[in-house]
């Protein structure tokens, strides 16, 4: 066991078992040696690489976006643009780069960046030190105040947030939980079964069926809604997505580019499960927004004009002509990101589609 599953059993060991969304949360953020608090976790020498490192043209299409929807509900003075986990600040360079080319859009334009990981953090204020509008960084949504025009960007973002999951037994649903087996952390289920926080179609489960819910992405999701509905702007949700919604156990560890063990290195393996597109439609229509999508990224890309942005691009960098298209494949190919990648978007119940999702 490393110093954080030790840690981590200890605590079990006092106060009982812990659920898998709490042992995600310590595996990830603990401040100590958590996963995004120590780790080099994005890019090619961290555990995953995401859409806005391996293409630019990712962001600039994202950014073009922003501004069509800005545009769309009438040009409003003073956007606040919020990124949920911005990385390494990839995806907001790019768009940055696109919003040059809309001087309107960036006069008065406020970027707040909600980033919990303060090594991520540090890299970011870097990295937007000479940016050419005002930024500001927060820990969690809810410090953001609740009265603006908002435009929400989480790339690879919903993915992080802790779920739990409830396991179909003879004695009915119980929930998955992690105890402390002497010289490992195990998987056991809680003895008593628990009523479901949302009812799926029951009955039809058979033993040994996987129910998984994500709490912090359902609610987070139906407060943007909320404030998008009430004072306009729009949100971008762009995840891996579950196939069937809400069963089966998704979650998984990935450690230097390898599927891993989920409890056996906490802090060194990220965490991430597919996101549930369907629970989120029914938060966001519950709040009042309209959800659209999901749709696949590469149908999303296409829509917003991927391959031509890429041969402008082409053009002016023939040298790189190869690791531009290479990159729009690995963003739009079924047998990569294209397929397994989808889109959703929250607007306002009265605002024009966002562009993408025709
Ligand atoms: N969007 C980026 C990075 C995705 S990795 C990209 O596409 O490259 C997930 C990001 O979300 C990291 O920046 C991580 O530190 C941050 N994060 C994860 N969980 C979080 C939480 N609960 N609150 C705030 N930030 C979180």
């Amino acid at each position: 066991m490393n110093a954080l599953a030790r840690r981590i059993a200890r605590m079990i060991e006092m106060d009982g078992p812990i659920s898998l969304g709490t042992f995600m949360t310590l595996a990830l953020h603990d401040r100590e040696t958590g996963f995004y608090a120590t780790r080099e976790s994005i890019g090619a020498q961290g555990a995953f690489v995401t859409a806005p490192e391996i293409s630019q043209v990712f962001g600039e299409l994202i950014g073009s976006w922003c501004i069509a929807c800005w545009r769309d509900q009438g040009s409003p003075a003073r956007p606040l643009l919020v990124e949920l986990g911005p990385g390494r600040g990839t995806l907001m360079a790019d768009m940055l780069r696109a919003f040059r080319g809309a001087p309107d859009f960036l006069d008065g334009l406020e970027v707040v960046l909600v980033e919990a990981s303060a090594r991520l953090e540090s890299v970011q204020r870097e990295r937007f030190a000479d940016a050419p509008a005002s930024f500001r960084w927060v820990q969690r949504w809810d410090e953001i105040e609740s009265d603006r025009l908002l435009f929400v960007i989480a790339n690879e973002f919903f993915d992080a947030l802790p779920v739990r999951q409830f396991v179909m037994t003879e004695r009915g649903w119980c929930e998955r939980v992690v105890i402390s087996g002497g010289d490992a952390l195990k998987f056991a289920l809680s003895p008593q079964p628990v009523p479901l926080p949302r009812h799926p179609a029951r009955g039809d489960a058979q033993a040994g069926a996987v129910y998984e819910i994500c709490p912090a992405a359902t609610s987070l999701a139906e407060d943007i809604s909320r404030r998008v509905a009430a004072h306009g702007g729009a949100a971008l949700i762009i995840d891996y997505a579950h196939d069937a919604p809400g069963y089966g156990d998704t979650v998984q560890a990935v450690r230097k580019h390898a599927r891993d063990d989920v409890l056996a290195a906490p802090g060194e393996a990220d965490l991430s499960a597919h996101v549930d597109f369907a629970a989120l439609a029914h938060v966001i229509r519950r709040a009042g927004a309209r959800a659209y999508g999901p749709v696949t990224q590469a149908g999303f890309l296409r829509n917003l004009g991927i391959e031509m942005r890429s041969e402008q691009l082409v053009r002016a960098n023939p040298a790189h002509a190869d690791e531009i298209r290479t990159g729009v494949a690995r963003l739009t190919g079924a047998d990569a990101m294209g397929d397994l990648f989808k889109v959703m978007a929250i607007a306002p119940p009265d605002a024009p589609s966002p562009p993408g999702f025709c």
